[in-house]
């Protein structure tokens, strides 16, 4: 049904074959919490096929995949697990970021250790800062040619294991969002320290952690883009995880509906297989066809923004809000049919299906909740009135 370029294919191939290696392990590594060994082993079975460092481009030691490609990586993690798909992308959003950074020193030093693994902690959130950026409370302060950092972020994922952090800090409150500028800080700065990994319901794999920056001092060449800017470097990030989490959430329901279609076919019930009922059927074929449209509007704005090379107007953002809000809403629905197609051992770790709902459920939630999609693309709405 879709036509993919020898790359792309070649993409999508190796990462189904580093999932395939993934999912002997996943049971074990979901039981555990944080960074442990268990987790560390997945992360590298997804470092060895390359699928850290698509987006960065071959002569930087990348694979110069297109969006698309991007996209086909992550619909193949998340058939297994969507917390370790999050990273294909998150790494992608933070080489995004990383492109605006104007110290050419700096730029070429924090791709070339993301492109040997390195990974990178993107910190916005705060306690009392999530969806209203403009209550931002970590600040930088100018200080001779640079500023020093003080704040205290959250859910900030890949924090304790990231070597690179990118802060982002009122540098102009009066500005509200237009004074939030981001700088890269090195793990190990004095002042800047984890907290405890925080345990979560989905997305075990993607294990956050509060980060403190206690009179953290960064210099002007660690600020990414224009002072005040950093709502600019939001745009790329967020098109680009939103994207993610749309495509996280269309791996997730086609894992869960292929456990589903397999267990309906060899569980009987009253003399015949479950998949001979009915109302086992459509549930499925509802999955099936949900899961579909899905992957065409996945599919067909990766497309777009390829072939436009657009990843930050409203046009690509209205799209990406369009396409994380209906992916996830589609997964949470078909993952929890999932579960009711497997009966009391839907409930059982080993079949899977109860941690791709679990995973689901985060979709709707992360890269923005689907409310802030929904005010996004009402914005656009507005707009075009
Ligand atoms: C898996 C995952 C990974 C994450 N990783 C990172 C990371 O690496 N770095 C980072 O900085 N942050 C990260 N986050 C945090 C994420 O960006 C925030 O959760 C997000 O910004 C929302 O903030 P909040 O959860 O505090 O919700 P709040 O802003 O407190 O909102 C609570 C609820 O109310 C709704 N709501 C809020 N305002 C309105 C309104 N005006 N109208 C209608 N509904 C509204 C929201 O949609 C939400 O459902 C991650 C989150 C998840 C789930």
């Amino acid at each position: 049904m879709h036509v993919f370029t020898p790359a792309q294919t070649a993409v999508r191939d190796k990462a189904a074959a580093a999932t395939r290696e993934l999912s002997k392990i996943i049971i074990d590594i979901d039981r555990q919490t944080g960074h442990s060994k268990e987790w560390w082993d997945g992360l590298h079975i997804l470092e060895n096929a390359g699928l850290l460092r698509l987006y960065i481009p071959t002569e930087k030691g990348g694979e110069s995949a297109d969006i698309l490609s991007l996209v086909l990586a992550q619909e193949e993690v998340a058939k297994v697990d969507g917390g370790y798909s999050n990273i294909v992308s998150h790494e992608a959003c933070a080489y995004a970021i990383f492109t605006n950074c104007q110290d050419e020193a700096l730029r070429e030093r924090a791709i070339k250790s993301m492109a040997e693994g390195s990974l990178t902690c993107i910190a916005i959130t705060e306690p009392e800062t999530g969806t209203d950026l403009a209550q931002m409370q970590t600040k930088a302060v100018p200080d001779g040619d640079g500023w020093i950092i003080s704040g205290h972020k959250r859910v900030a994922s890949l924090a304790g294991a990231a070597g690179m952090y990118l802060v982002f800090a009122m540098t102009d409150p009066s500005q509200g969002t237009r004074g939030i500028s981001a700088f890269v800080v090195d793990a190990g700065t004095p002042g800047l320290s984890v907290g405890e990994v925080d345990d979560l319901m989905g997305f075990r794999q993607l294990p956050p952690a509060d980060v403190f920056f206690d009179n953290v001092r960064v210099s002007r060449s660690q600020l990414l883009g224009e002072e005040g800017g950093a709502f600019k470097l939001f745009a790329q990030a967020l098109n680009l995880g939103r994207l993610g989490g749309g495509t996280q959430a269309l791996g997730i329901a086609q894992g869960a509906y292929e456990h589903a279609l397999a267990y309906a076919k060899k569980r009987h019930t009253f003399g015949k297989p479950l998949i001979q009922h009915q109302a086992i059927q459509f549930s499925l074929a509802e999955m099936a066809t949900q899961i579909e449209a899905s992957r065409a509007l996945i599919y067909q704005v990766a497309r777009w923004m390829d072939a436009t090379n657009d990843i930050t107007s409203r046009e690509t953002a209205t799209r990406c809000a369009m396409v994380k809000m209906q992916a996830s809403d589609m997964a949470m629905k078909v993952t929890i049919d999932a579960v009711q197609i497997f009966g009391a051992y839907g409930n059982y770790r080993e079949n899977h299906v109860e941690r791709l709902m679990r995973d689901a459920k985060v979709t709707q939630l992360v890269d923005g909740p689907n409310e802030l999609m929904k005010m996004r693309i009402g914005h656009a709405l507005i707009r075009e009135a």
